[in-house]
């Protein structure tokens, strides 16, 4: 991995976003790479840094029921959160209801369609041909001769 990769992956790599082996890759570059270690180690610094001194602010309690209220949720259990992550766990334990959109479903609905009549219309083309070739095979059928009659 070089450099310029590295600094362009590190941000996702101290965020737990890159993949085992691109994390394996980073990881042995910035240890033989005293410029990128450099920078690994400041950004982690900032990190903890502003993990540790990040002001969190309490949702005011008539916010917080006006919210759920409007979430159409009950309120969640008081004692399984403790009071100072209780908003931000009320947020992540909630998951995101939406509608089920049907109308998503049409252009696959359509593209089903299309299927359906391509292998229609490929099996009418195969029957066509199999009725013509027994056609072409077939002798053809004799006409009854008309009764000769002469007066
Ligand atoms: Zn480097």
């Amino acid at each position: 991995m070089s450099c310029s990769e590295t600094r362009r992956l590190i941000d996702a790599y101290l965020d737990s976003e890159l993949d085992l082996r691109g994390a394996l890759e980073l990881e042995a570059h910035i240890a033989r790479c005293p410029g990128c270690g450099a920078e690994e180690h400041g950004l982690r610094e900032l990190q903890a840094s502003v993990r540790a001194n990040l002001i969190r602010y309490a949702l005011p309690p008539q916010l917080e029921a006006r919210l759920h209220e409007a979430l159409g949720a009950e309120e969640p259990a008081a004692s399984a959160v403790s009071e100072e992550t209780r908003p931000v766990a009320a947020m992540a334990v909630r998951p995101m209801r939406r509608p089920w959109k049907w109308a998503a479903l049409a252009p696959a609905a359509a593209a089903a369609l299309l299927v359906v009549a391509a292998v229609l219309s490929v099996a009418f083309a195969i029957a066509s041909l199999r009725q013509w070739a027994r056609a072409v095979r077939e002798p053809a059928p004799r006409l009854p001769r008309a009764p000769l009659a002469f007066a």
